[in-house]
């Protein structure tokens, strides 16, 4: 059984169907990137996974049960973390701050002191900065903390939401290994990228997504050699 399986999804901003009937699985352990152009329909499906947005139809089963109609927290609760695009970090609040607030629904203070160590080891850098105001963070470490706060709620399965996006390029390849080695620690992951070539490099499977519908799908060797991908998405 698939960890998340989503079928037939569709989601619509009032009369605009921006989601069409979406259909894909994750299993335990995979990467798996969605990828296509902007507006394709990507952030539209990682927010209805983590209950933000409600389907118009369609389901989406988390370890066996249906959660397209809970309350984001209790999607938190039951291990699904997202990091979203731009990263939406606390300005005006610390380091620190901002991590804890990724434990909210932690209570335990041995737990909360585990997820903190846990995320020190992955972001050392985060660790020297952990008094210092967000903002004053680099792009490249506002997502390093983007990240690190999801994981402070200790998920089985992450969304990350275009995490290279606007980055410089030495911070691009340094995030695509974090999503590599944190899957090695055996979280699942779900990756959103244009960034397509270095996503698809990293990841067991993906989908293509145009206008709203699952174009193409395969391992992400099979996606990087299609000629189709190359062209559309790859840069030729
Ligand atoms: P991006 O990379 O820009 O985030 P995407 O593939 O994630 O692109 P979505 O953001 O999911 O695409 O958008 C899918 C479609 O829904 C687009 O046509 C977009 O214009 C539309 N859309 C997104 N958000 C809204 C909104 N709040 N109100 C109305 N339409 C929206």
């Amino acid at each position: 059984m698939a960890m998340l399986e989503v079928k037939d999804l569709a989601v619509n901003y009032g009369v605009i169907n921006a989601v069409k009937g979406v259909s894909f699985d994750i299993n335990e352990g995979e990467i798996v990137s969605l990828i296509g152009a902007n507006g394709a329909g990507k952030t539209t499906i990682l927010k209805t996974i983590s209950g933000l947005l409600k389907p118009a139809s369609g389901t989406i089963t988390y370890e066996g049960h249906e959660i397209q109609k809970e309350k984001a927290p209790k999607i938190v609760a039951a291990g699904i973390s997202q990091v979203p695009e731009g990263r939406h970090i606390f300005p005006g609040m610390s380091v620190k701050e901002n991590l804890q607030m990724g434990a909210f629904l932690q209570s335990d203070r041995q737990a909360m002191a585990e997820s903190f160590e846990a995320v020190y080891e992955r972001f050392p850098i985060l660790k020297q900065r952990l008094n210092q105001d967000a903002a004053t963070l680099s792009g490249g470490e506002q997502q390093m903390l983007a990240m690190g706060r999801a994981l402070m709620s200790k998920p089985k399965l992450l969304l990350l939401d275009e995490p290279s996006m606007g980055l410089a390029p030495i911070f691009i390849n340094e995030i695509f290994e974090i999503v590599k080695a944190i899957k090695e620690q055996g979280t699942t992951v779900l990756l959103i990228e244009q960034n397509a070539k270095q996503a698809l490099s990293i990841a067991d499977r993906g989908y293509v997504l145009a206008t709203g519908e699952v174009k193409m799908s395969g391992t992400g060797q099979e996606l990087l050699a299609n000629a189709d991908v190359q062209k559309a998405y790859l840069g030729g």
